[in-house]
């Protein structure tokens, strides 16, 4: 084995390898121990090495060799993914995309970059034009649009564009096959499905075109509630405004703001609250709304004044759980589609205070629907699988976040697709393996 790993690299010495021990460790690693579950099935994974090219030319050397010598290859991005995703199951090489960060053209509404761009960097770039992401993760800072679409599935702005896999919110990609002789594919209109949460089992993705939104100047607001089902009403009530143009719309139901400790001076104790993005030009449509549902404004600031310190945005969607487990490192959580009002009120009554509900509202067949990412302390795996039946028996659908396979985590069905196609590119099961549970050699 040793002798491969040698060989290899002496192939590509003129590509960044990292052999050092720590740093492989860290690089084969995400933020999976989000879960206690695959905290213990995942934690001894390792790659035997790291390699970090910067070209298209480069990742088809890499996976070249990789397929003459039978090496496992596991793309990586930032590396923020919660399920493991980018966590070598059967060690072999991490591809590391991180460097391939240009961004080769960019015109009003749509723009054209290399995976290892992140996000907040890109749309820094953007805006100077108008323009910005439709959606990210509240992992904005760090993540990569690679990574996003290989990995992630929601985020600011899917209350205006739903998930990245709605139609439309990938135009194209280009992809590097795991054969004897790597192929260059574009993948165009339903075909990019194929890349799409893939985790990077069905191909490497080395350049993306997306489509953008219009950037408006984001103002940033905290309002609080004395009642929770009030403020998920507000919530709703604001996603389905119309006229107030918004990205945001975070709902926290007691305790979870506590575990905000940046923001204590805006919260109160024992009370509800809304995180909200919203165009500063629509702040005062938004106060009527708020003065109808009875909620206090605590806070608010100007895009220019936000940009200056931590954005609300890393309060929401997966950072909330992040806060919490800074306070108790027991939390753990679930993503849910509630899909209506009457669902999250009766999970509410139902689990009382073992489940604090965090809601974020997004776009969904069409219209604003609360999904959630709500937490709670992990007993026993019974107790969670118990939790999980009880959403699903009364219609709400739970994205699995406990589980490392992409069947199990999504659709929870085997996409007959996804498998056909990764069996004409990667033909040898080496591109992450035993993330596609329908694969077999
Ligand atoms: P990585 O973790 O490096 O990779 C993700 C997956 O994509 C891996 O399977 C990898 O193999 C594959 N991949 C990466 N690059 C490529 C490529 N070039 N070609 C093919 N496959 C590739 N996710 C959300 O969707 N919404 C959220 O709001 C959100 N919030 C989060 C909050 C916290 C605190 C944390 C820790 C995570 C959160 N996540 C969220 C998960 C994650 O941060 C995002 O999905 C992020 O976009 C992943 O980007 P990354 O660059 O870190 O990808």
């Amino acid at each position: 084995n040793t002798s491969i790993y040698q060989e290899f690299s002496a192939e590509l010495s003129d590509i960044e390898i990292i052999t050092d021990i720590d740093r492989v460790t860290k690089l084969s690693l995400d933020y999976y121990h989000f879960s206690p579950i695959l905290q213990s099935q995942l934690n001894d994974k390792k790659a035997n090495l790291v390699v970090r090219p910067t070209t298209e030319a480069d990742v088809i050397r890499v996976a070249k060799a990789g397929v003459n010598y039978k090496i496992p290859l596991t793309v990586r991005g930032a590396g923020t993914g919660n399920y493991g995703q980018c966590i070598p199951l059967e060690a072999g090489i991490i591809l590391d995309l991180s460097k391939m960060n240009q961004i080769k053209w960019l015109k009003p509404g749509i723009a054209c970059v290399e995976p290892g761009v992140k996000m907040a960097a890109f749309d820094k770039q953007a805006r100077e034009i108008g323009w910005e992401l439709r959606m990210a993760p509240s992992t904005y800072r760090t993540a990569t649009i690679g990574g996003f679409i290989g990995g992630g599935s929601v985020g600011m702005g899917s209350m205006n564009y739903g998930q990245i896999k709605d139609r439309g919110n990938l135009h194209r990609v280009r992809l590097v096959t795991m054969e004897e002789q790597p192929q260059i594919l574009e993948l165009t209109g339903d075909d990019v499905q194929q890349v799409i949460h893939g985790y990077g089992t069905t191909g490497i993705i080395t350049e993306l075109e997306i489509p953008l939104a219009p950037a408006y100047p984001w103002q940033e607001i905290i309002v609080v509630f004395d009642d929770f089902m009030t403020a998920a009403q507000f919530g709703q009530a604001l996603s389905d405004s119309a006229g107030i143009v918004k990205k945001l719309v975070s709902i926290h139901s007691a305790p979870i703001p506590s575990y905000f400790t940046a923001l204590q001076p805006y919260l109160t104790q024992g009370k509800h609250c809304a995180l909200l993005m919203v165009s500063e030009y629509d702040v005062a449509p938004l106060k009527d709304l708020v003065t109808e549902y009875g909620g206090t404004f605590t806070y608010s600031k100007t895009a220019a004044e936000a940009a200056k310190g931590t954005s609300l945005l890393e309060f929401t969607w997966n950072h909330t759980t992040l806060h919490a487990r800074n306070i108790d490192p027991s939390f753990t959580y679930l993503q849910t589609f509630y899909f209506t009002l009457e669902r999250v009120e009766k999970m509410y009554q139902h689990f009382g205070d073992e489940i604090a509900i965090h809601l974020e509202f997004l776009k969904a067949g069409g219209k604003a629907v609360p999904g959630g990412l709500q937490l709670f302390r992990f007993t026993t795996e019974e107790r969670l699988q118990e939790i999980i039946e009880y959403h699903e028996a009364n219609g709400a659908f739970i994205a699995n976040p406990h589980v490392y396979t992409i069947e199990d985590g999504g659709d929870k069905q085997i996409d007959k697709d996804k498998v056909a196609f990764k069996q004409k590119i990667d033909p040898y099961g080496l591109l992450n393996p035993g993330k596609m549970r329908g694969f077999t050699l």
